[in-house]
């Protein structure tokens, strides 16, 4: 066995085996694998082996499709077939609702170039006799995916990456990582068989290994604890029934028809799938209970927890409803496994908190689906330094350390029961809320405040009726426009027209100071830093110049800097900042870093009366000019004291209209928001959720963090050459100016269907030819029509183009309209009073 490595892939399940394959497959010539047991003894080995494509996200579809395309080549490859039943997939709905979830499905998938086609109940009935469809709507149809053998995959993906060099050494436990600052010591014990079980031995070997990678599937939990670290990876029960012959099946079969396609009927929570003249059938039921919290026990080994047949029996009755000739097959084989969940349901793919050379592939609840491609864009990742897709969405570093075990399995329970919901992009979910609160919490929602859940925090997405009954919000979601949606309407009109306040709270803030400080900013970020009592908006780039982080700096001395962030994305944001600080201490000097988001609330009011508003509670020598243009101009910021409240006001808006953000001691919030309240009374002003917030910024073109900013596109490509300074020297430098712009920035102004806005998943054309996606949607208050930004190629990219967006399965003409088309001169916000 070898003790030096280059890397060290821990876990021989689907994942871990193509992330070896692809590791030596990017030119790694020097990597083992370690599994405990034998290949695929995890869950890889009962998977049902569907790969489905349909997903709701842009990174998750990519994943999908390279695995899909990859599994066919292996073959010719290794000389092992995988078993890959090219059968396709149809997904049926019951319901309009269904056709238009998989619409925007369907509209996100051209996106990526997944193949697909429409059917209809009739020619579902005429292709396939078996399956009744007289309360069907329609149906989404997959013709290049299927199902293939998971294990068989496996191996053969094992053989792919022996034959490329890569050492699998099985029986082997990775018991211990020690990092000596230039690489990891892997304790590793063999495994020997003792009573039936597999308990560890006395001989032990360590592993020097310059990088690991965890996939260890369901011990994930025993994995966070020997690192230090937290994983939300914790296994949920999934259950699948393997039933005997349906002789109507064989018969069919027996007349020379093709296989069935997989069969989803989503509103009846199952697939099935043909198996040998019979059917299998999967559920994804209520009240699955999470296992192995607190680790897999020694017994537990390529096993199976016992069928409840009565958590699935509304399903079984489904599909007897829809495929009525297998009602009197009997019950061949159950299975009822492990499956590993997330509280979002996305793996945890990608550099681990803290850690240096530590990359973590865990939590994947469609493995099989996931493998291929996750090993082929975690490969990029770590021997190019970055991957070709913005892995943000599966990053490990979306939870932060505010996590906990009970959060983990409760949330990965519910994320299990809605695998087959309705998945409307204005969802919210309800389990473990309210959980991050801040002091003004119980206030907005006496008001009416529809919460959103930001990393943890409930942030008002609107505010509703003030008798709205418990379920509003969840009545109120819809692929179209819902019933919030004349909430938002409103509170964006407020801000356009008088003054609002939104709750800003969850924003990521870092202060950043000591003698390394500036020089350290100068080279992380790519603008200019502001002079002391200024702002600047800027990026700190990957090392291939693409969008890692969106920061407002706050300079508030000659050393020291208040750093904001999306709120989404603290621990992602601190975990990149506080690492280059290691690194660049020693060339700049001593620097401090300290995360206080949780010290600081956050008020922005926004609209043309918020500094009448502000006027009213602000103590001054000189209260009359203490907020004009003069004394606090447009991106500056000033400590300002509103009544007893000390206020850190930065004059910025991201709605667009004159504003500040009011950063606050968190336990005065409450203080703070009974006297804006008081004086906002006078002037009409509206509390606004994030919905209203979401539309109005892109009336002004403002890019988002996680849509429009992102590691697959650089800030030129994000159209912001106006913040990034090409004279000075700064962190992913070189690479931004070597990519060039492969696509464009643009916001388009939409004639989008009279009852729906586009989310920002859609696709766009230019007659018949696809040339580029939106990434955001909405509404536009305005301009009295949809609005949308995304990326189109270049020589598309000019004011006037006329593309077409593709909503609800038509297109609908768009036309890209000049940066900022609200305002485009930013005299509304630099309004001086
Ligand atoms: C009933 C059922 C049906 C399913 N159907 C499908 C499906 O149709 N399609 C689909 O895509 N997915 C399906 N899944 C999910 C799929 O099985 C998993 O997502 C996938 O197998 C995960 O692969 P993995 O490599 O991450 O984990 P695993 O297969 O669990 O592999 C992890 C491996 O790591 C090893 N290991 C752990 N810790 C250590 C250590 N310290 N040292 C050495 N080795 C270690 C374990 O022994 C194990 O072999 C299904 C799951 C279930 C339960």
């Amino acid at each position: 066995m070898k003790t030096q490595v280059k890397a060290l892939v821990v876990g021989g399940g689907a994942v871990g085996t193509s992330i070896a394959y692809h590791l030596a497959h990017a030119g790694w010539d020097d990597v083992m694998l370690l599994e405990r047991d034998e290949l695929t003894s995890g869950s890889t080995w009962h998977a049902a082996g569907l790969l489905p494509y349909f997903n709701m996200s842009f990174a998750t579809t990519h994943i999908h499709d390279y695995s899909i395309r990859f599994y066919k080549t292996l073959e010719e490859e290794t000389g092992l077939n995988a078993g890959f039943a090219v059968v396709g997939n149809l997904r049926m709905a019951q319901t309009q609702e269904r056709m238009d979830e998989y619409m925007l499905y369907a509209s996100t998938a051209e996106t990526c170039g997944v193949p697909y086609q429409w059917m209809t109940p009739d020619e579902i009935k005429a292709k396939w006799p078996l399956i009744r469809t007289e309360d069907l709507k329609g149906a989404l149809y997959h013709h290049t995916d299927g199902y293939i053998n998971p294990a068989d995959v496996t191996m053969a993906m094992a053989k792919g990456a022996r034959q490329r060099g890569v050492a699998i050494e099985r029986k082997w436990q990775a018991d211990a990582f020690h990092w000596t600052g230039t690489h990891w010591e892997v304790t590793a014990t063999k495994m020997v068989e003792k009573g039936g079980n597999l308990v560890p031995s006395d001989e032990q070997v360590v592993i020097t290994a310059e990088h690991v990678v965890t996939a260890s599937g369901n011990h994930a939990q025993r994995t966070a604890q020997m690192l230090g670290i937290k994983i939300p990876a914790i296994p949920v029960e999934h259950q699948f029934i393997v039933m005997d012959q349906d002789p109507d099946l064989v018969k069919f079969r027996a007349e020379g028809h093709v296989e069935h396609p997989v069969i989803r009927d989503a509103d009846a929570q199952s697939y099935v799938r043909e198996e040998r003249g019979g059917w299998i059938l999967g559920v994804y039921e209520q009240n699955a209970p999470a296992r192995f919290e607190y680790g897999v026990p020694d017994s537990f080994r390529a096993d199976l927890f016992q069928l409840d047949l009565e958590r699935i029996e509304e399903q079984y009755l489904a599909m007897i409803h829809r495929i009525p000739s297998c009602e009197e097959s009997g019950l061949k084989d159950d299975f009822n496994g492990p499956i590993c969940y997330t509280p979002d349901g996305n793996p945890l793919v990608g550099p681990a908190p803290g850690l240096r050379n530590m990359w973590l592939a865990e939590g994947f609840s469609f493995g099989i689906t996931a493998a291929g491609g996750t090993g082929y864009y975690l490969a990029q990742l770590m021997v190019e330094g970055e991957a070709e897709i913005d892995m943000a969405s599966l990053d490990p570093k979306r939870y932060g350390d505010w996590m906990t075990t009970e959060f983990a399995a409760r949330k990965n329970e519910e994320c299990y029961s809605h695998v087959y919901i309705l998945h409307h992009p204005d969802e919210e979910r309800p389990a473990c809320r309210p959980l991050r609160t801040s002091p003004a919490y119980d206030r907005q929602a006496a008001r009416g405040a529809q919460f959103g859940w930001v990393n943890g925090w409930e942030r008002p997405n609107y505010f509703g009726p003030l008798d709205a009954p418990e379920s509003f919000d969840h009545d109120a979601r819809s692929f179209r426009r819902g019933g919030w949606w004349q909430y938002a309407v409103e509170e964006a009109k407020a801000i356009r027209e008088g003054v609002g306040l939104i709750d800003a709270t969850a924003f990521t803030k870092h202060l950043l100071k000591g003698p390394g400080a500036t020089q350290f900013l100068d080279w992380f970020t790519c603008n200019k830093l502001p002079k002391v009592g200024r702002i600047n908006l800027t990026y700190a780039l990957t090392p291939h110049g693409t969008t890692r982080t969106e920061y407002t700096i706050v300079r508030l001395g000659e050393d020291e800097y208040y750093l904001v962030s999306a709120g989404a994305w603290t621990a992602y944001d601190a975990d990149y900042l506080r690492k280059a600080i290691e690194d660049k201490a020693p060339e700049f000097g001593y620097i401090e870093c300290h995360d206080v988001t949780t010290q600081w609330g956050v008020f922005a009011i926004a609209g043309p009366k918020s500094r009448d508003v502000l006027n009213a509670l602000v103590k001054d020598a000189e209260p009359s000019t203490v907020l004009s243009n003069k004394r606090f101009p447009w991106l500056s910021m000033r400590n300002i004291e509103l009544g007893m409240c000390p206020v850190r006001a930065i004059r910025v808006a991201y709605t667009g209209e004159l504003g500040w953000e009011l950063h606050h001691p968190i336990e005065m919030q409450n203080y703070l928001f009974d006297q804006l309240e008081k004086a906002g009374e006078k002037h009409g002003m509206k509390l606004v959720g994030a919905r209203a917030q979401n539309w109005l910024r892109q009336e002004k073109s403002y890019r988002a963090f996680g849509t429009e900013l992102g590691r697959d596109a650089t800030p030129l490509e994000a159209d912001l050459p106006r913040f990034i300074d090409l004279s000075k020297d700064f962190h992913g430098k070189a690479r931004l100016e070597e990519t060039g712009v492969r696509s464009k920035c643009v916001t388009l102004l939409i004639d989008g269907p009279p009852d729906a806005d586009p989310w920002g998943r859609e696709v766009l054309y230019h007659g018949q030819t696809r040339v580029g996606r939106l990434t955001s949607g909405g509404y536009s208050v305005a301009f009295g029509k949809s609005i949308g930004m995304g990326y189109v190629s270049p020589d598309l990219a000019v004011p006037g183009t006329r593309l077409k967006v593709k909503m609800l399965d038509q297109l609908w003409d768009a036309e890209i309209t000049e940066d900022s088309p609200y305002d485009p001169r930013n005299e509304r916000i630099r309004m001086d009073g």
